[in-house]
């Protein structure tokens, strides 16, 4: 039986992106792909937040940012990590002031979306999941 699908509301957090994940996010929010439709959203606060959306692969200076956002998220609460750097194989992993990932920085997140940058598409069915509980973290790309 398919199960009610609930709204969602997304914070996203930019732990040291190249601002290509943020592209492919924001394209979420145009007419063409909709998100609000499916009852998605981007909100500004994570107090108002269900999930939490981490980007890039969490700088020095983004490590406390993260687990203050985290923490600031009610319950229950998501965790994602959108794209390579954030899900630990992108191009930043051996950067010097790089942590590798959400996972390797801070905690394994509930749900990856891999790409570099991930395709708008595949986010969106990927993200809908968390919706009615059916996500599984992805493999992230080799
Ligand atoms: S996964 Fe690719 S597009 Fe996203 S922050 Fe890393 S390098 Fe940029």
């Amino acid at each position: 039986m398919h199960r009610q699908a609930k709204s969602l509301q997304l914070r996203h957090l930019d732990a040291g992106s190249c601002n290509g994940c943020e592209q492919e996010l924001t394209a979420l929010t145009s007419r063409y792909y909709d998100m609000q439709q499916f009852g998605l959203d981007l909100v500004a606060s994570p107090r108002h937040a269900d999930a939490l959306v981490v980007t890039g692969p969490v700088t020095d200076t983004m490590k406390e940012p993260l687990r203050k956002t985290w923490n600031a998220v009610p319950r229950p609460k998501r965790l994602v990590a959108f794209g390579d750097c954030a899900a630990g194989c992108g191009v930043f992993q051996e950067a010097y002031a790089s942590h590798g990932g959400v996972a390797a920085a801070f905690e394994a997140p509930d749900l990856v979306i891999p790409g570099c940058p991930p395709q708008p598409a595949d986010v969106l069915k990927q993200i809908r999941r968390l919706q009615t509980g059916d996500e599984k973290p992805s493999a992230p790309n080799p």
